[in-house]
């Protein structure tokens, strides 16, 4: 069925009525109202009082396009490419995870912790979208920030945001699991923190159709067989670059926990396992 007119009136009809199939009418009323407010520069509020104006086909496109996305699993903040964490407005794309709730627990666990001693020196490893750097940085203006991901895409959305929130981060690729990746850290950190590929294969029949059409696998999955792949590179690396009495802070798989701790106590003075606020186990902190 085609929209009836370009006024925004039947535009409005006409998509409310396809995302209801999906989701219930208030849902699907608050769906629309961000869309003409982000491709239109319509604010909610004044959708109704410019019913009777018409659209152009490019701006009908972009709302059809994102009700067509949304119906086939997109997850909207993909189709609006913007995102939240904390207090920052993030860019986000398909290069990388968009940001959980729980990896906002990790930053403010960490903000907490570190109140009244600010870290000098601080890494994030995979960092995505550089929430967790940016959002440390922005919090501790004080201490130099570094973070890496091994995709250059994903490198260059953390520098986009950077850019955009006037925050320096200084960003690099570098492939963790590869000892001879070249690389221009510091030699010294008080913090390192990560959140590393945690999803095993099997558990793939318990993750949503928006997770695994569209996230990238290589920021979710860890093979079958080496489900601590990533976190024993990591502590490894902050076993031999943390400064004494530095912090290593993860956002782990709730399966993994004896295992991390097994893995983790040899090397460090501390490690205590954290909860997140669903009450599942979600974080360990080490102090070397
Ligand atoms: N928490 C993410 C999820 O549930 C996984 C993040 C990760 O693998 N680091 O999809």
């Amino acid at each position: 069925m085609k929209v009836s007119s370009n006024k925004i009136t039947d535009v409005y009809a006409h998509y409310l009525a396809q995302l209801s199939v999906k989701w219930s009418s208030q849902e699907s009323t608050g769906i629309l109202k961000q869309f003409f407010h982000h491709f239109l520069q319509i604010p909610p509020h004044q959708l109704v009082h410019n019913f009777e104006k018409r659209i152009s086909e490019s701006q009908l496109l972009l709302i059809h396009f994102a009700v067509k996305d949304l119906m086939s699993n997109k997850p909207i903040q993909y189709i609006l490419g913007v995102t939240s964490f904390l207090d920052l407005e993030l860019h986000i794309n398909e290069n990388a995870l968009i940001p959980r709730p729980e990896t906002e627990e990790l930053v403010s666990k960490i903000i907490h912790q570190f109140a009244n001693h600010h870290p000098q020196r601080i890494l994030d490893i995979g960092t995505g979208s550089g929430c967790i750097a940016l959002a440390l940085k922005s919090k501790f203006p004080e201490s130099e920030v570094w973070a890496v991901d091994f995709s250059s895409s994903a490198i260059e959305l953390a520098q986009k945001n950077a850019d955009a929130l006037q925050l320096k981060v200084n960003f690099l690729i570098l492939d963790i699991l590869d000892s001879n990746s070249t690389e221009d850290l510091p030699e010294k950190f008080d913090l390192i923190v990560s959140n590393p590929p945690y999803v095993l294969p099997s558990e793939k029949p318990l993750m949503q159709a928006n997770v695994l059409d569209y996230e990238p696998h290589a920021a979710l999955f860890v093979p079958e067989n080496d489900p601590l792949l990533f976190y024993r590179k990591i502590a490894q690396r902050a076993n031999a670059s943390l400064t004494e009495g530095g912090h290593l802070w993860f956002e782990i798989n709730e399966n993994q926990s004896p295992a991390m701790q097994e893995m983790l106590q040899p090397w460090f003075q501390f490690t205590e396992v954290i909860h997140d606020f669903r009450d599942r186990i979600r974080f360990t902190h080490s102090i070397k």
